[in-house]
């Protein structure tokens, strides 16, 4: 019975883990990404949640995700770097970035391949909308910060590739 029991979770598991798979977006890559800013998002975008959680999940060594990656140019990324994570995020705004800098190597899941060295923020602190609409506020520091900053970028049509030509390249 037990062992029925255990199977039968297995197969749920595995079915719940295909639902996730049939419902992911292709992720925007190369030339593809155009460099849009990002309406703000409302509530009828959270629906677009479980099509993206899914996308980030299922991408290889995936740490976040913005929504115009996958062809929805709204203000909304994913983070997911910690037990705590995935973080849902809409409309997110830094509302402090620290001072002491830190350099990282970045990767970016729409320039597979591609790693830059970037210096962000330490620690930031950042005010969001989460899935269920509701006004959190969060500070995040190392690599969850970078992921934010990363992912914050593509809100505003950047990233790291261009981010390297930049002045200071942050
Ligand atoms: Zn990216």
């Amino acid at each position: 019975m037990a062992i029925k029991n255990k199977k039968a979770k297995q197969k749920k598991a595995r079915d719940k883990r295909k639902k996730v798979r049939n419902i992911s977006l292709p992720i925007l890559q190369f030339d593809d990404l155009k460099p849009v800013v990002c309406r703000p998002a409302t509530m009828d975008d959270l629906a677009l949640v479980p099509a993206i959680m899914s996308t980030l999940l299922k991408a290889k060594d995936g740490v976040g995700i913005a929504a115009p990656q996958v062809g929805h140019n709204i203000r909304m990324f994913i983070i997911h770097v910690q037990t705590i994570y995935p973080l849902v995020c809409f409309n997110p705004s830094f509302t402090d970035l620290s001072k002491g800098m830190v350099s990282g190597i970045e990767g970016c899941l729409s320039y597979p391949g591609l790693q830059k060295n970037i210096s962000r923020h330490q620690i930031v602190s950042m005010v969001y909308r989460d899935e269920a609409w509701q006004e959190r506020r969060i500070t995040l520091e190392g690599t969850a910060a970078r992921v934010a900053q990363h992912e914050m970028d593509h809100l505003g049509g950047l990233c790291m590739v261009y981010n390297g030509k930049r002045k200071g390249g942050g």
